[in-house]
């Protein structure tokens, strides 16, 4: 049997009928640049969340450099951001001109160890930036009483966790501002790149907009050096039907990785850690495995895709400016490992995959 990593073909089968006609709708219209596809999509977006304001962006990375510009974040500023992520969260601080400072990620949960955090902060720390990764919220509780006593600005990177939430609330509802990527493969996936920028801040939402406009405040008004950075219509489309299934996805992932979490019961492997109060949307299942690499290669021989996310953390990458030491990343990076995990894999394959682990551990 081979099942593959993620499978977006049986997704789209799923909802073909309900995708074609918006695409078609979309081609008949031939207005593929905003429109009210896009601004459809934003209010949808922005309601699901329990947000005022949705600005939609090209990609998740734009955001993060968007949201980073509009709250004046710049040369001279640094930002803590956790050392094992995808590389937009600390590549996005760069490029605005700030310095990405480091924090360690916690060894049970993977998210940004906010234990180490006060450690970290200096007179030119302007802000936190937590990831909440592979579908989990990091601990926003507690970074948010923390941003409080030192007076600085949160901004959640939810490329991984649409929909998760600590106690209820969503996430990208905590902090100041939060970012969106729709890649392919996010649990809430366009077909091409997408991404958003959603806030409560009224005045920040419209800095956001005229950055990402070309610095127009209205047709032909332009009040500031702004960059191109849009949502095409067609991917609004998309996702705006999309939008509508994400709950039922969200319920299908949780019920793959409680799957996961039976069968491998006994395994010598480190299960996912959710805590008390928070609600995990396994954008991907990861565990920890003493020999990461032979149990990979097992599962390759067997027809079963994994991957590592990610095999460097970024205090290894060699293009950061890096302080201190990262041991939990360093560590991690040697032992987590990804299995399939999307909405329609089945009980039969996830037994599959989960006996050829056993098998092995
Ligand atoms: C995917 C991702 C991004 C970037 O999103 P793109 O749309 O690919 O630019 C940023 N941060 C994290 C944590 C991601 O997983």
């Amino acid at each position: 049997m081979h099942i593959p990593f993620v499978d977006l073909h049986v997704q789209y089968i799923s909802i073909k009928k309900e995708i074609d006609d918006a695409i078609s709708t979309v081609l008949t219209n031939t207005s593929f640049i905003g429109g009210s596809a896009v601004e459809q999509f934003e209010n949808s977006f922005a309601d699901y969340l329990g947000v005022s304001h949705c600005v939609s962006c090209a990609n998740g990375t734009d955001a993060i450099e968007i949201a980073l510009e509009a709250l004046g974040i710049g040369n001279g500023d640094e930002v803590l951001v956790p050392s094992y992520t995808w590389v937009s969260t600390a590549s996005a601080v760069s490029r605005v001109g700030a310095q990405p400072v480091f924090v360690d990620v916690h060894p049970d949960f993977y998210t940004m160890d906010v234990s180490k955090i006060e450690e970290k902060i200096t007179s030119k720390t302007r802000a936190i930036l937590p990831v909440h990764f592979y579908g989990l919220p990091a601990d926003m509780p507690t970074i948010l009483s923390l941003a409080k006593k030192h007076d600085l600005l949160v901004v959640e990177d939810c490329a991984q966790a649409h929909g998760a939430t600590i106690n209820g609330q969503k996430v990208g509802t905590f902090g100041d501002i939060a970012t969106f990527s729709f890649y392919p493969g996010k649990n809430l996936g366009a077909y091409g790149d997408g991404g958003a920028i959603v806030t409560n801040n009224q005045d920040l939402a419209l800095k956001v907009s005229v950055i990402a406009r070309l610095g127009q405040q209205g047709k032909h008004n332009h009040v500031a050096i702004g960059r191109n950075s849009r949502l095409d219509t067609l991917q609004a489309a998309i996702l705006q039907v999309k939008l509508q299934h994400l709950g039922a996805w969200t319920k299908g992932r949780q019920q793959v990785a409680k799957c996961y979490n039976e069968a491998l019961k006994g395994a010598s492997v480190k299960l996912p850690s959710v805590p008390e109060g928070f609600s995990h949307v396994y954008h991907l299942y990861v565990i920890q495995s003493e020999d990461r690499d032979g149990l990979r290669e097992h599962l390759k021989k067997n027809g079963i895709d994994t991957q590592i996310h990610y095999p460097k953390p970024l205090n290894q990458l060699g293009i950061f400016d890096v302080q201190g030491t990262f041991p939990v990343s360093d560590e991690m990076s040697g032992k987590l490992i990804s299995f399939p995990m999307y909405a329609e894999l089945t009980r039969g394959q996830v037994d599959y995959v989960a006996n050829l682990i056993k098998e092995f551990c």
